[in-house]
């Protein structure tokens, strides 16, 4: 597994009406299967519709999701690959938990989650542990000096931009100078 990929699980259940409501939504019914058709709404919009039923959300959740899950779009799902998404998460005792999940309905992992902290202290080691190699030492030396070559070479044109410019401001002196 790629050290930025994870590893979902299930989602905490919040309560035995969302639990219900959740399968459900998902298209499980009662007996706890799932379904053989789509869902009727993503995760994100049922927790959302859930928080506004507990009279605990009046504000769309999406608000500042950025603030809260930096990696959001740059983690990917260790089962099919496609970037991870975000959400809060409510517990039974009301406490709000964060969390990334795949939101690919073809993945075995679609709508499981990964605690927010556990992927961010991943990213963090994996950041703490990269060394850049020679290949990428001389790529950057190259680069550094493409860019120092491509300002000394606009300078020298300006310098003889201002050459030009100074004689012929000469000329013009000294045709004035004449006349
Ligand atoms: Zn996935």
């Amino acid at each position: 597994m790629s050290p930025l990929m994870f590893r979902a699980r299930s989602m905490p259940s919040q309560s035995p009406r969302a639990s219900a409501t959740k399968q459900t939504l998902e298209g499980r019914g009662r007996i706890d299967q799932k379904g053989v058709h789509e869902p009727l709404f993503s995760l994100e919009d049922w927790l959302r519709v859930q928080d506004v039923f507990d009279g605990k959300a009046m504000a769309p959740r999406r608000k500042d999701i950025n603030e809260d899950f930096p990696l959001r779009g740059f983690v990917c799902c260790a089962d099919c690959g496609a970037p991870m998404t975000a959400c809060w998460s409510r517990s039974r005792n009301g406490v709000k938990h964060p969390y990334y999940l795949c939101a690919q309905k073809s993945c075995p992992s679609h709508r499981k989650s990964v605690r927010r902290d556990d992927v961010e202290s991943a990213v963090a080691d994996v950041l703490r542990r990269l060394v850049p190699g020679q290949a990428l030492l001389k790529l950057a030396a190259k680069m550094f000096k493409d860019v120092w070559d491509g300002r000394v070479s606009k300078s020298g044109a300006a310098v003889n931009s201002l050459k030009l410019k100074q004689q012929s401001c000469k000329n013009r002196s000294t045709s004035c100078l004449i006349s």
